[in-house]
């Protein structure tokens, strides 16, 4: 099969590293479980091994889903052509584990969407590029701020490129995103743009984005920029520019 480096096609090869992820997974018997982009189903089939409810195989590409078709029959497994960026991933069931390969071109944009559907997701274990990967779990962005308001994010390894087919330039790492307890109700739209706006021209001060009292009521110097601040923090004053109305 030729495969679409516009879809992200690098394949997972190596069937060690393929088994250890399917453990790090850990399909539970009573689980539903989605695959974001299983390609040839070389990991699908490590994880068919495996006991667990459902699994949904989510992917973009016709020609992949043709031969998902002739090699997987498995009562347990449903096949969608779906886009994942924007898939309704509460259509499937109330509690649901996602796994997956990201096409990397669009990690972000399915990060971002697991996110939006937290509400079912309890847990999430992707692959993505390890530097998406570091900075998801402690870097200074809005999605990362987004990721963690909502999830405990754990790298769990690194992947070089030539376990991969083709191998692509750059490492992977594959992390895992818990769900925090209680995580915060928000209209996540709204939050979501508060924090664009809050990352933008990262090297402003705060007092350029936000009221200088509401910064100096939760104790935050207003001279300070956004990257010294947790993501507690980040959470405060957006609940209180919400109460009292900022810019
Ligand atoms: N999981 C496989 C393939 C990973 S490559 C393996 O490890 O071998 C990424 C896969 O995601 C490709 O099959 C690609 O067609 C698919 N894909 C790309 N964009 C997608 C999207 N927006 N939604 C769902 N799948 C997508």
């Amino acid at each position: 099969m030729k495969l679409k480096k516009h879809l992200g096609q690098h394949l997972l090869v190596a069937k060690g590293v393929i088994a250890r992820i399917a453990q790090l997974i850990e399909p539970k018997e009573d689980e539903i479980l989605v695959e974001i982009g299983p390609g040839t189903g070389n990991l699908t089939k490590e994880i068919l091994k495996h006991s667990f409810r459902e699994l949904h195989l989510l992917e973009i590409d016709r020609s992949m889903i043709e031969s998902l078709e002739k090699e997987i029959r498995d009562k347990r497994v449903k096949i969608h052509l779906a886009d994942a960026t924007s898939f309704d991933f509460c259509s499937l069931g109330e509690n649901i584990k996602i796994f997956g390969n990201l096409p990397y071109n669009v990690a972000s944009l399915i990060l971002e969407n697991i996110v939006f559907h937290h509400r079912c997701i309890p847990q999430a274990v992707c692959m993505v590029q390890k530097e998406v990967a570091e900075k998801i779990q402690k870097g200074s962005s809005w999605l990362s701020m987004f990721v963690r308001t909502f999830y405990s994010v754990e790298y769990l390894m690194s992947i070089p490129g030539r376990f991969f087919l083709p191998p692509p330039k750059v490492q992977s790492g594959l992390v895992r995103l818990k769900r925090i307890h209680n995580p915060p109700q928000l209209n996540l739209e709204d939050y979501k743009s508060f924090l664009v706006g809050l990352y933008s021209m990262k090297r402003k001060a705060l007092k350029n984005k936000l009221q200088e009292d509401l910064l100096k009521s939760v104790g935050i110097n207003p001279m300070e920029r956004v990257e010294t601040l947790d993501p507690d923090r980040i959470l405060l004053l957006y609940k209180l520019e919400k109460t009292k109305g900022g810019l």
